[in-house]
């Protein structure tokens, strides 16, 4: 095991405000870094008391990622994957309630020895000791910590104080970057007092910040630069500036351009090394010129606070299409699709055939189930690609069931428990549990594997015989009506490894061009260049409709 002493860690905090793209920072800082051969990992640090994302809703929080252990987690992790195309792990997230969750405990287990436990210096030191041990995991040469929120919040001031002790005991191996923000005014100019004033903030909690990342609408001028580095006692080469970008994947090829990371070498004392992007320049090169326009409708509910809030309820959905778009050389459109808005009769329908290809993400609860299910079927019946996610691919049986089985009233015992033909439910060492009114560990949460059928569409697009995919979900369908399903069509062509839990639904070709449903997240693994094949099928096969 690598000693945690020679590792790097660059924390990465907001000033200004927030939401200003501080993950894609964290996520470009790191990938910079791995271009030049090092290993580098990175974590987040969210300052609410939660334990985790579990419990926490889409649209105030954004989407709920899932770790390959199971760990529910801020979307930011999913980000970090993404650009790193690595796997986190739990070591690799912490939030005010886990850590304090994890201090109280060792208390009661006697893990101080009669110590009077103080939070300074004990909760620093607990998210420094988590640190080395996400380093040590890794193995990494960089660890790339993520604090949420902004400095000089009361929230995250022990996390700041972390930083502030772990530079104290080895200066020569941490490095702090506030991402800060620019306003712009009408007249063209950017405004940097703002970013002074944040600096100053850091000051007050003991930090100089050793770069200043400048997000702003616009490229950042040369003056600017040279006030803040003056204002902020910095070198002009530390200022970084980070207009907005049309793709998120452009961020690491700017921040090269404006010499960050051989920039953070030197701080380091390390020698200058080149960075290795020629793929992701490759991939930024497609995205600038897409071939046909597609357009995919995403099904959904979080839709009353605007299409900001649900990009970031759906984020990784999105992620997925686009990668699976630029390997297809096409350009999606995404529509949003009020699950709420198609009743039966409804006129809302007209947009599905607007669309080439539609997605029914997971979700949960009742409401919109019925509108879904409606949109399951029409895209059955007029063979629109479809894709079911989780949710999605339990709706598309219930709807199987109903219109094509004849089971009327079928349904997910989620929604109605005296349903006559519970299709999906719960599986009875789960409903013992939940009788016991014991919630916990009810949910597939994490890596499952599942083996294919060979020869299905499936295994096809796959080109494996089994595969392993991340899950967040408590109902399963019912083994009962499998092969009653199964005789009118519907092909359950994965299952868990005995055989006892459906993973994938399709139809055969001959019946739909493309219809296929998984009771995993496809969409966690999909990475920009490595499109996930259930979104890449999805895409093909849309982009085949348009013709
Ligand atoms: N609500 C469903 C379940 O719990 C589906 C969950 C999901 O789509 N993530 O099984």
């Amino acid at each position: 095991m690598k000693k945690s002493k020679e590792t790097k860690y660059i924390f990465v905090a907001g000033g200004v405000m927030s939401g200003i793209g501080k993950g894609i920072t964290a996520s470009s800082v790191a990938k910079i870094l791995q271009a030049r051969g090092f290993t580098v990992s990175a974590m987040k640090i969210d300052p609410y008391v939660n334990v985790d994302a579990g419990t926490m809703n889409p649209v105030e929080h954004g989407e709920v990622f899932v770790l390959s252990d199971g760990l529910e987690t801020d979307q930011d992790l999913g980000n970090y994957e993404r650009f790193l195309d690595i796997n986190l792990y739990s070591v690799d997230y912490m939030t005010t309630g886990s850590l304090y969750l994890s201090i109280i405990q060792k208390e009661r287990n006697l893990g101080y020895k009669g110590k009077c436990v103080q939070v300074v210096p004990e909760v620093p030191n607990a998210v420094i000791e988590k640190i080395e041990k996400a380093a040590a995991h890794h193995n990494s040469d960089f660890v790339v910590i993520e604090i949420g929120g902004t400095v000089g919040e009361y929230e995250n001031i022990l996390f700041l104080e972390a930083y502030r002790m772990l530079k104290n005991r080895s200066p020569e191996n941490a490095l702090f970057i506030l991402v800060s923000y620019l306003p712009l005014q009408k007249d063209g100019e950017l405004k940097t007092k703002p970013t002074q004033i944040a600096v100053r903030s850091a000051y007050a909690v003991g930090i100089q910040p050793d770069i200043i990342v400048a997000r702003a609408e616009v490229p950042m001028d040369k003056v600017r630069k040279e006030k803040i580095a003056i204002n902020c006692g910095l070198e002009e080469a530390d200022v970084i500036s980070a207009p907005n970008v049309e793709n998120i994947y452009e961020v690491p090829l700017n921040f090269e351009k404006d010499g960050l990371g051989n920039r953070i070498l030197e701080k380091f004392g390390m020698s200058k090394r080149e960075a290795k992007l020629s793929s992701w320049k490759i991939l930024i090169k497609k995205i600038d010129r897409p071939g046909k326009e597609i357009a995919i409708g995403i099904v959904g509910k979080y839709f009353e606070a605007g299409e900001f809030t649900l990009t970031d309820s759906y984020i990784s959905v999105i992620e997925a299409v686009k990668h699976a778009s630029y390997a297809a050389g096409v350009k999606v459109n995404i529509k949003w699709l009020n699950s709420g808005d198609f009743s039966t009769g409804s006129r809302a329908f007209k947009q599905l055939n607007e669309c080439d290809g539609i997605i029914v993400p997971g979700g949960f609860g009742s409401r919109g189930v019925d509108g879904k299910i409606n949109v399951i079927q029409h895209c059955r019946e007029n063979k629109i690609p479809y894709l079911g996610l989780c949710y999605g691919m339990q709706l598309a049986v219930v709807e199987f069931a109903r219109n094509v089985v004849g089971l009327k009233g079928a349904h997910t015992t989620e929604i109605n428990k005296q349903s006559p033909y519970p299709v999906i439910a719960i599986m009875d060492e789960q409903r013992k549990k939940i009788d016991n009114k014991d919630y916990g560990g009810t949910m597939r949460l994490g890596d499952y594997k599942a083996k294919l059928k060979s020869g299905t569409k499936i295994q096809k697009l796959y080109k494996k015989s089994s595969v392993v995919e991340r899950h967040r979900h408590r109902y399963e369908v019912n083994p009962e009506y499998i092969s009653e399903i199964e005789s009118k069509g519907l092909i359950f062509s994965g299952s868990s490894p005995n055989g006892k839990l459906m993973e994938f639904i399709e139809f055969p070709e001959k019946m739909h061009p493309y219809f296929v449903g998984t009771q995993a997240h496809p969409e966690f693994l999909s990475r920009p260049l490595k499109p996930h094949p259930l979104f890449l099928g999805l895409i093909q096969a849309a982009t085949k409709r348009k013709k």
